[in-house]
């Protein structure tokens, strides 16, 4: 208690007055009290109970390739928790299915693998929707390059990757690493198979038709319930200095070489980035949200510095896109401390997906604490489930990624209460809208604070 009401206090009580003698200060402090594990385990509960809405994911079968527009290349030293090592990936496939083993050795293994064929037979179509029910999810992206087998689920929104529409020519210059070597050719079939679904067999023999195909693939699968365009581009290209080339000048560059040729490096950058400007500035108006990775990536050749969220600023500040939702998917990470401040703009977003399996919970509760104390009601739980190998898979890396929120974000909100920043009530709502109302309110679903 703040040492002049401690005095006042003594002083009433002296008194016999007791008029007014609140049980804490409204002072916020710096350290937790005694009380702070007693308020977790008060939290955990009732958050383990709140559905999730979940704004980043790849959800699809093991075997699925349709699950990103890109390849998981050779990481060399995978951070420590992502290993498969790390027990947590059995304590998953304990909790999901009844796993009997503590490790995922080959023999082990098995057991899981063969669980698996056996209830992708008996759930049929059911599958993905018993996945979601078991983990406590109620709606989830869908970040893939076609829907497939999820396209009639209500449970997942579809979101899909546009970085294709950035590399329509002669790609052999930008192969500059092994992994873009990988990425190139899932890109131009990606671009092959978008303008098939746009009406067009092969680029079009003006810019204005080029334009044309890349409206109608956005505007068909806003047609049918996509919620998102999503960047993945820092794994082909930087995010740093996005300029604002003209059209005409595009224009010619794409009269140049829709037909054959190598461009230069500073023509095929301009090019990118009128393109890149372009998808925004047709995705806003057609309400369709802006997903950009923005944070660290996979692979030896991935570059951090051109993946950092805050070379969007010119981007997210230009007021014509004043009106178009971006999320920046993985928040920043690791660039965190800077990147909340992107989301003091109205339609400016951070997703906490990626890191959650890249630290463990007492450190994603440091991230998470941070944030909530500055701009709580922008912050969206993100999984980025995606089946890394048969056994470390979706649902599995739903499954981590889940508890980890959840328990994080427990933490995170009783240090807030018990450093006498925050109510529990508060808590709850910041909670509530971290897993779900966040997001919910995005996507048009019944938001939870309508029910409290
Ligand atoms: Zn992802």
């Amino acid at each position: 208690m703040n040492p002049r009401w401690k005095l006042l206090c003594a002083l009433t009580s002296l008194l016999g007055l007791l008029a007014y003698c609140p049980s804490s200060s409204s002072q916020a402090r710096p350290l937790p009290g005694k009380d702070v594990n007693t308020i977790y385990d008060r939290l955990l509960p009732q958050i383990e109970k709140i559905p999730i809405v979940d704004m980043h994911a790849h959800p699809g079968y093991w075997d699925d390739s349709d699950v990103d527009a890109m390849a998981v290349t050779t990481t060399e030293l995978d951070p420590a928790r992502s290993r498969p090592t790390n027990a947590e990936w059995a304590a998953a496939a304990k909790a999901l299915y009844g796993y009997p083993y503590s490790d995922l050795s080959p023999e082990h293994a098995r057991w899981l693998d063969e669980k698996d064929d056996e209830l992708r037979k008996q759930w049929g179509k059911e599958y993905w929707s018993k996945i979601l029910d078991k983990e406590g999810i109620q709606v989830s992206v869908a970040n893939r390059v076609a829907m497939d087998y999820l396209e009639d689920n209500p449970r997942f929104r579809f979101v899909f990757f546009v970085d294709p529409f950035m590399f329509p020519f002669d790609n052999q210059k930008l192969a500059i690493s092994p992994d873009r070597a990988v990425y190139f050719p899932i890109q131009e079939k990606a671009l092959h198979r978008y303008l098939q679904q746009a009406g067009v067999s092969q680029l079009p023999a003006d810019f204005a038709g080029y334009e044309a195909a890349m409206h109608r693939k956005l505007e068909l699968d806003k047609q049918h319930g996509a919620v998102a365009i999503k960047f993945e581009a820092p794994y082909f290209r930087s995010l740093v200095n996005i300029t604002d080339p003209p059209r005409e000048q595009a224009e010619g560059i794409y009269n140049k070489y829709h037909a054959g040729g190598v461009p230069t490096a500073d023509e095929y950058r301009i090019f990118q980035d009128y393109i890149f400007r372009s998808l925004i500035a047709q995705a806003g108006p057609l309400h369709l949200e802006v997903h950009i990775h923005s944070a660290v990536g996979s692979g030896n050749y991935y570059h951090l510095s051109e993946g950092n969220a805050m070379d969007l600023e010119n981007i997210l500040r230009d007021p014509r896109y004043k009106d178009t939702i971006f999320v920046m998917i993985h928040g920043g990470f690791p660039y965190t401390e800077q990147s909340i401040w992107l989301a003091a703009l109205p339609n400016v977003y951070l997703d906490t997906s990626e890191f959650n399996l890249l630290v463990y919970p007492a450190q994603y509760s440091r991230i998470l604490k941070e944030w909530f104390e500055i701009f709580p009601e922008k912050i969206v739980f993100g999984s980025d489930c995606f089946p890394y190998s048969r056994e470390i898979a979706v649902p599995e890396t739903y499954w981590l990624a889940v508890q980890t929120a959840r328990t994080a974000a427990a933490a995170a909100l009783a240090e807030m209460i018990s450093e006498g920043e925050i109510t529990e009530a508060r808590a709850l709502e910041i909670a509530r809208g971290y897993l779900h109302d966040n997001t919910a309110r995005l996507f048009g679903i019944e938001l939870l604070s309508a029910k409290h």
